[in-house]
């Protein structure tokens, strides 16, 4: 029986890895849950799988959740407890489902620990991948990803040798805006970028998959879960999402995952690596599927893209740069502050005018994505 915390209970990522232990009450014990704000999502979630504590961000929350549920189990509130509670309590994996930088610091307090972590919050390896690495080696602690990319590539990798590894090849659906021109970026609406062809997603992601940042992101973070240089690192637009990722070997043969857009099939691998276990989760149907197709994605049109693959090639806190420049720039753009189209100048300018620090330390990370927020405060 394996004890699992889940960072994030509330969000997509960690519904469906609910959807996931729900399937194995023999094998996964649920013993904590952690969420910012939806109470009401967790209420549910505290009655069904029965935790021993919960963290909620929000202060006002938290009370509002402890008078609702009486003693069912440890309330704790503020975003230092999600640490604390990686720090201290008892548990076997840690799932880290937070979006953005807020997943840094409760990650590292696990992996000193040598825990597993199944990680789907890939801020945490693009903005400190070089530190963290280190720390999971120092540690014997381990990173099983659960991104999908990410976790199709470490299946292909099974009994292979990295040194034979020619390139890593990561699928991108292309999100909603493949086939427009890029002039539509100057007046594309939030919720044209809030609808994705292929998967449903917290709502940073999504807009990230609109801009093709996200695939950015995954580039960064697959250089450091798999230790290659960028330049063994290529993106292919793969409409369909089947196809997840592929490995090419020296020897040319390219081996790839396929599966269902459906996180639930990540998620559990990470969970369950080495071993896999029966579910009843839909098959892929290929002859339904019909069409596999793949094109080069447009750097010219999508500058996120090439902003993260600039911003991993200088290296040092670059991409840390990068990241907080970019949850600022989403979430105005979600509060409709900017146009889709500023997106990526924001982060440019950012890249621009915010000092590079070179073989940063951790405290160095936390002071850049301290810098870069603040830097927003002071331009409209
Ligand atoms: P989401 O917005 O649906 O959920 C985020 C969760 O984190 C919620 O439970 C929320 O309460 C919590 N949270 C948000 N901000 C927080 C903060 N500042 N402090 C503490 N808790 C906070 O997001 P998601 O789509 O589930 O994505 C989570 C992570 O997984 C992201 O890093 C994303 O890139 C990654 N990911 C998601 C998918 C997917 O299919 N959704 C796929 C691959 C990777
Ligand atoms: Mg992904």
């Amino acid at each position: 029986m394996k004890k699992i915390l889940i960072l994030g209970s509330s969000g997509s990522i960690g519904v469906n890895a609910l959807n996931v232990v729900r399937n194995f009450p023999d094998k996964f014990k649920v013993v904590g849950l952690t969420v910012n704000s939806n109470i009401d999502v967790l209420e549910q979630q505290i009655k069904e799988f029965h935790p021993e504590f919960v963290v909620v961000t929000d202060e006002s929350k938290a009370k509002e959740l402890k008078s609702n549920i009486g003693n069912l189990c440890d309330v704790l509130c503020g975003y230092d407890e999600l640490a604390n509670v990686a720090k201290q309590r008892d548990y076997d994996i840690l799932l880290g489902a937070i979006v953005g930088f807020a997943g840094l610091s409760p990650t590292l307090e696990a992996i000193k620990r040598g825990k597993r972590i199944a990680l789907a919050n890939k801020e945490t390896l693009v903005v400190a991948g070089e530190i963290v690495t280190k720390l999971v080696l120092e540690n014997n602690a381990e990173i099983i990803p659960v991104d999908s990319e990410h976790s199709a590539i470490y299946q292909c990798l099974v009994g292979e040798n990295l040194n034979e590894v020619e390139k890593l090849i990561l699928t991108a659906s292309g999100g909603p805006f493949l086939n427009k021109d890029k002039s539509f970026f100057e007046n594309a609406t939030v919720d044209e970028a809030l609808n994705h062809p292929n998967w449903k997603m917290g709502s940073k992601i999504t807009i990230d998959s609109a801009t093709m940042m996200n695939k950015g992101l995954e580039v960064i973070e697959a250089k450091w879960l798999f230790g290659l240089p960028v330049e063994k690192i290529s993106v292919v637009i793969h409409p369909q999402s089947i196809i997840h990722s592929m490995v090419q070997f020296i020897d040319g043969s390219v081996k790839a995952q396929l599966g269902l857009p459906d996180m639930k099939l990540p998620i559990q691998y990470a969970l369950t690596f080495p071993k896999r276990l029966k579910n009843n989760f839909k098959r892929t149907d290929l002859p339904a599927i019909n069409q596999l197709s793949f094109f080069e994605p447009d750097l010219g049109k999508f500058e996120c893209l090439k902003l993260a693959f600039d911003a991993i090639k200088t290296g040092g806190t670059a991409p840390c740069i990068l990241n907080a420049a970019n949850e600022i720039a989403v979430e105005k753009f979600i509060n409709k502050k900017i146009k889709f189209s500023q997106i990526s100048d924001l982060i440019n300018r950012a890249l621009d005018k915010i000092e590079n620090h070179l073989d940063p330390d951790i405290e160095t990370i936390f002071e850049c994505d301290k810098k870069t927020r603040e830097f927003f405060l002071n331009i409209d």
